[in-house]
């Protein structure tokens, strides 16, 4: 009898089952076990042994589920990492690492039974063994002249062999360019055989259409490559249409040209239509794409196929796909790697993709490429420290020209009567200029709803918290408060910076800016793309094909307008208030309205007009802003590193924030405070917080939040450890368990 440590999808430790011998279990394999009293759950075994445990009673592993093992060795190092650094047990990662068709469960065993998917088969077909060697097929010809087709359907199985390197000479059915009947006709006469095979992506030879490479974008490339002989992840910046897709296109080429399997990440699929159909068009048959929105039979079985796949496959997914098990992974892609999509943020385990994609890389021996046109200051931080290989890019491709930014002071048209609503002549202007030239504009807002902060609108200043340099946020009954340390002040009518009685709450949305450029352009065609109006992926899909289509003119909408897309109409793009980017609560949103805008403006002029993108704000010489009207990333990157720096910030320090919730105030007030100076007695004043409210609730619950800064050069290891053990008193409290405690390492 042998035993076997089993990980559950559920947030417990792992368990030990008896396994028989002649089950021929093996480490990584899908298991079928009973747990708790009616429950039938898959498991993964995590390692067998022996040995047998102290333990009273060990129920046994019911049943093995596939023929090969879901999860590999450095899958099961991925997952650990993961449990280990985001603080969370291996069954939580379990849970969503593995789509829940792979891993059913059920109330009883037959029922199990109907639950278990299968793997998509196909047929693969294959010259009988004696006819396999150049020679024998010769003499074949040589002694049936008289049977033309049939020798030529053979010709074509035994050519598609040797171009996919089939050892064994089967190649899939549907790839033999040959009538049902002729392959009938040979497999009756013995001169075919059939076999039913798991289906694999590989669909064509490795002589892939590559698109030619500019000057610059070659440069580029080596630059990765130096990088990737150096054993360095690569950072490759390249200003929007620039063309970093056709340089992906090239490394994914040579790993799969290798056998090995090539891992893009992307933030969401739905928006990279697109991309998908380009790579798609180059790497016929071989593109798997991975996301939220596929079918769980479709996500299933992707799955189980990629597990018993015999390599160089091609995967385009969202952040999940990093847990996909590619067995000879040679090239990880992180497109827009700065994207705050990677971060998962609920339920746990609350992984960033892009962090956890480099560990997995280095588990697997394999490549990595970031890329992005306005980087995270982690990833620059570590191209400027040598830490990673930097690769830049800093043209468009082709005559494409990077478009021209004007900053349209809100204040100055407001006093000269040059305001309309939410709009600035300059813009209104440009709105003009490019319907009547019939082409389109895109206009930017970042919020659907109403979420305001206190400025004057006068001199344009926004109340900022002494401790933490971020904006403070206004609440109900005159009070203004830091959402990091806690900190508040009195809200006051009179503006602390210019004396005058101006300090107003700002905020509009969306729906507001569509309702009014639809009324001031009565004639054009407005449509409005945001978490509202894309509900669903046919709406979305509806609103970006019309756009493509040029039946609309004007597209109003949020962040969601400023990913990925290429379209090529676009000469006038509006930002509506960069105010609202720049004045965010929250230590990063200077480096995060930076990227937003260069995003939004890089919709702007990409094929042949140079667009003209109008930024409207109150603070026309906001340091942010002027970064970008002059598309200086490192301006922005050196300023915004040398601020985090002194306030220890990221990439200085990583940072853990605690969430804890309870619909009892009162008992959620002292819980915090106990967990507080658990911490405070670790960390001392690394600890901030906590901060809770009692007004505010989240699902019927009061929340409370605390944050830690753990400086660069202490041990991160060592500050779980200690992060734990406060934990654990939470736990062991006889009071205090109750209330939920969330912890989110590297949170943004
Ligand atoms: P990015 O992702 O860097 O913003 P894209 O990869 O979308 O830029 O490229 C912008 C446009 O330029 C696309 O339409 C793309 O097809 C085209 N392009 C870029 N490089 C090349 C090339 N080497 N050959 C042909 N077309 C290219
Ligand atoms: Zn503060």
């Amino acid at each position: 009898m042998l035993y076997a440590q089993v990980v559950l999808p559920l947030a417990q430790p792992m368990y030990t089952f008896s396994l028989e011998e002649s089950m021929a279990v093996e480490v990584g394999d899908a298991v079928v076990v009973q747990f708790g009293s009616f429950r039938y759950y898959t498991g993964i075994v995590w390692s067998i042994s022996e040995a047998k445990p102290d333990l009273k009673r060990i129920k046994p592993i019911l049943r093995k589920l596939y023929s090969t093992p879901l999860v590999s060795p450095e899958l099961q190092q991925l997952w650990e990492w993961v449990a280990d650094y985001y603080m969370c047990s291996v069954g939580e990662v379990m849970r969503i690492a593995m789509p829940s068709l792979a891993k059913p469960k059920a109330d009883s065993l037959a029922e199990f039974d109907e639950r278990t998917i299968e793997a998509p088969a196909e047929s693969y077909i294959a010259l009988k063994e004696e006819l396999r060697s150049e020679e024998a097929l010769l003499a074949y010809h040589e002694s049936h002249r008289r049977a033309p087709r049939r020798i030529e359907t053979m010709d074509r199985i035994a050519a598609l062999a040797i171009e996919r390197k089939a050892e064994d000479g089967f190649v899939p059915r549907r790839l033999v360019d040959a009538e049902t009947v002729h392959i009938a006709d040979l497999r009756r006469r013995g001169l075919v055989v059939e076999e039913r095979r798991l289906v694999d992506a590989v669909s064509s030879a490795n002589d892939f259409l590559l698109p030619i490479l500019s000057e610059a974008q070659s440069r580029a490339l080596d630059a990765i490559h130096a990088a990737h002989a150096d054993d360095k992840v690569a950072l490759l910046h390249g200003v929007t249409g620039s063309g970093k897709t056709e340089i992906y296109i090239h490394l994914i080429a040579e790993t799969l040209a290798q056998g090995r399997d090539v891992l893009m990440l992307v933030p969401e699929i739905v928006i990279t239509s697109q991309l998908i159909e380009r790579l798609e068009r180059i790497f016929e048959g071989r593109t798997t794409t991975y996301h939220s929105r596929l079918t769980q039979q479709r996500r299933g079985q992707t799955y189980l196929r990629l597990a018993s796949s015999s390599g160089g496959e091609l995967v385009v997914g969202v952040r999940s796909s990093i847990f996909l098990p590619l067995k000879n992974l040679g090239l990880v892609v992180v497109d827009e790697e700065h994207d705050t999509g990677y971060k998962q943020t609920d339920p746990s385990p609350r992984y960033n993709a892009r962090d956890a994609a480099v560990v997995l890389a280095r588990f697997m021996d394999a490549s990595v490429v970031l890329g992005s046109a306005t980087p995270s200051l982690e990833s620059y931080a570590n191209a400027l420290s040598g830490k990673y290989g930097y690769a830049p890019l800093m043209e468009r491709w082709g005559d494409g020209m990077l478009p021209e930014v004007v900053i349209s002071d809100s204040l100055r048209a407001l006093k000269r009567g040059e305001r309309k609503t939410h709009f600035n002549l300059d813009l209104l202007q440009n709105i003009e200029r490019s319907l009547a030239g019939g082409e389109q504009v895109m206009l930017f807002q970042n919020r659907r709803g109403y979420s305001p902060y206190m400025q004057c609108t006068t001199c344009g200043y926004s109340p900022r918290c002494p401790h933490c340099n971020v904006t403070l946020t206004q609440h109900r009954a005159n009070r203004m408060e830091c959402h990091y340390c806690g900190y508040t002040e009195e809200r006051s009518a009179v503006c602390p910076n210019c004396q005058t009685q101006d300090m107003r709450s700002m905020g509009f949305g969306t729906e507001k800016v569509e309702e009014e450029v639809q009324r001031m352009f009565p004639d054009a065609v407005v449509d409005r793309l945001d978490g509202d109006t894309s509900t669903s992926e046919s709406a979305f899909r509806r609103i970006v094909q019309r756009f493509e289509e040029g039946k609309t003119n004007i597209l109003v909408g949020t962040q969601i307008i400023t990913k990925g897309f290429d379209f090529g109409g676009v000469t006038t793009v509006g930002i509506l208030n960069a105010d609202n980017l720049v004045m965010q609560p929250n230590f990063r949103s200077s480096e995060r309205a930076f990227q937003l805008m260069m995003q939004v403006a890089g919709r702007a002029g990409r094929r042949n007009d140079r667009g003209r993108v109008i930024i409207q704000t109150t603070q026309p010489q906001h340091p942010v802003i002027r970064s970008v009207a002059v598309g200086d990333y490192m301006a922005m990157a050196s300023r915004e590193l040398a601020e985090r720096k002194e306030f220890g910030y990221p990439p200085y320090s990583r940072i853990v924030r605690f969430m804890l919730r309870h619909k009892d105030y009162s008992l959620l007030h002292r819980a915090s405070h106990f967990f507080g100076d658990i911490l405070r007695r670790k960390f001392g004043t690394r600890l901030m917080g906590p901060v809770s409210s009692a007004r505010e609730m989240i699902r019927g619950e009061h929340c409370s939040e605390l944050m830690l800064k753990i400086e660069n050069g202490a041990s991160f290891k060592r500050a779980r450890q200690l992060i734990a053990e406060a934990r654990d008193a939470m736990v062991e409290h006889e009071e205090y368990k109750r209330v939920t405690l969330i912890i989110d390492v590297d949170a943004l």
